[in-house]
C-alpha cells in the first residue's frame, strides 16, 4: 500500500463515513495538498498545542489502538478546553514501525469516534515508518482577548476542580499490579486512564469568568504550582476537599490514595481559580453541563507555594506532579 493509499483508506473523514456538513466551518482545503487551508474567524485568535505519545513511555507495547485513537486526541482537546478555545482542526504526525492495517482500522476509528463528537476535522499530518509514535497537533479558536491563561490568579480568587481526581493513577495502580480492583471501580477507574473525558464545553463557559486555567496532566499538585509560578501567587488547599473517586473507600490505603489525588497524571480535569463573587456563576455550571465542580481552597499572596493542609488543619508536605524524566515512568 502506498503512504497515500493508506492516508486516504484510514485517515480521509469522508472515506472514514463522517457526515461532513458536520465539519467546523473554516476549512477551505483538508488532506491531500501541500497545506491545509483554514480560516480563523474574525475577532478570534489562533490556539495551538501539540502532543507526543510515545510507545514503552506515555503507553505500553501492545496497547489498544481503538484507545491510543481515543487518548491521542483527547489530551490535545483537554489542552484547548484548559485555554478556553474552541477545538477546530487537528494534523496527526504518525511514525509506524509497519504498516498494521487491523491497527490503523482501530486507531483511526477511535480518533474518529472522538472527533465527530468534538466536530474536530483530520485536516494533515505525515506518515513515516519509525518507533510507534503519535503526535497530534490542536488548532482552535477563542475570542481575542479572552483565553485562559495559566497567569492571572488573584489573592482572594477561589481554587476549583472539575470532576475527580486520581483516577486515573488509580488505574495504572492496578494495570501494575500495584491494587486490585473489580467491578464497577475497575471498569470506570481502566476508563479513566484509557478513554479520558475533556472538559471542552468547561473550557469554554469558563472564558471571562476563570481568572486562570490547567488541565491535569501530570498531577494536581504539579499543575496548580504551574498556574502559581505563573501568576506569583500561593494557594491554601485542603486535602479532604479534593474531589476523588469511591473506589478509594473501599481501598483504604491512604497512602496511595494521597499519591494519586495529589500527584496522579492523566485525569485531564480542569483547575481553575475565579473571583469568589462567581462562586455562584460557576455552581450554575454544574447542572448545565453535568460535571462536578469543587471549590478546594484559596490562592493567597506570597511565594508561589502550595501549602495543603489535613483534615486537622495541620501543614502537609509538598508533592510535586509526574516526571517524565524519572527512570520509571509507568
Ligand atoms: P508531503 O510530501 O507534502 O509532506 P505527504 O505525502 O506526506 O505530503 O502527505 C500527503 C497529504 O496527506 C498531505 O495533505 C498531508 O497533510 C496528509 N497526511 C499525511 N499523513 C497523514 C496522516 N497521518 N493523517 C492525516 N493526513 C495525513
Ligand atoms: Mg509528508
Amino acid at each position: 500500500m502506498s503512504e497515500f493509499d493508506l492516508i486516504r483508506r484510514y485517515f480521509m473523514q469522508a472515506a472514514k463515513g463522517a457526515d461532513s456538513t458536520r465539519h467546523p466551518a473554516g476549512v477551505e482545503l483538508g488532506i491531500g495538498d501541500d497545506c491545509a487551508l483554514l480560516r480563523v474567524a474574525s475577532g478570534s485568535e489562533l490556539a495551538v498545542s501539540t502532543d507526543m505519545l510515545v510507545e514503552g513511555r506515555h503507553f505500553p507495547v501492545g496497547a489498544d489502538p481503538f484507545k491510543l485513537g481515543h487518548k491521542s486526541l483527547a489530551v490535545n482537546l483537554s489542552d484547548m478546553a484548559a485555554m478556553g478555545a474552541a477545538p477546530r482542526w487537528v494534523t496527526l504526525a504518525l511514525a509506524l514501525p509497519h504498516v498494521d492495517e487491523a491497527w490503523l482500522e482501530r486507531f483511526s476509528a477511535g480518533l474518529f469516534a472522538l472527533a465527530s463528537r468534538f466536530e474536530v476535522a483530520l485536516v494533515g499530518g505525515d506518515t513515516t515508518r519509525g518507533p510507534l509514535t503519535i503526535s497530534v497537533t490542536i488548532m482552535g479558536e477563542v475570542p481575542a482577548g479572552l483565553a485562559l491563561y495559566r497567569a492571572g490568579a488573584q489573592p482572594g480568587d477561589e481554587i476549583w476542580v472539575s470532576g475527580e481526581l486520581g483516577g486515573a493513577a488509580l488505574g495504572l495502580a492496578h494495570e501494575q499490579g500495584r491494587v486490585s480492583l473489580e467491578g464497577a471501580a475497575k471498569q470506570a477507574m481502566l476508563r479513566r486512564l484509557h478513554e479520558p473525558e475533556p472538559r471542552v464545553a468547561l473550557g469554554e463557559r469558563l472564558r471571562g469568568l476563570a481568572t486562570s486555567a490547567i488541565d491535569v496532566s501530570d498531577g494536581f499538585a504539579g499543575d496548580l504550582a504551574h498556574i502559581l509560578e505563573r501568576s506569583a501567587v500561593g494557594a491554601l488547599v485542603h486535602y479532604d476537599r479534593l474531589p476523588r473517586p469511591s473506589a478509594f473507600v473501599k481501598l483504604a490505603n491512604a497512602r496511595m490514595e494521597e499519591e494519586c489525588v495529589l500527584s496522579g497524571g492523566d485525569d485531564y480535569e480542569l483547575v481553575f481559580t475565579a473571583p469568589q463573587a462567581s462562586g455562584s456563576e460557576i455552581r450554575a455550571l454544574v447542572d448545565d453541563l453535568g460535571i462536578a465542580l469543587t471549590p478546594v481552597g484559596y490562592v493567597q499572596r506570597g511565594e508561589a507555594k502550595l501549602v495543603l493542609l489535613d483534615a486537622k488543619g495541620a501543614s502537609m508536605r509538598d508533592r510535586g506532579g509526574f516526571d517524565h524524566f524519572r527512570p520509571d515512568p509507568g
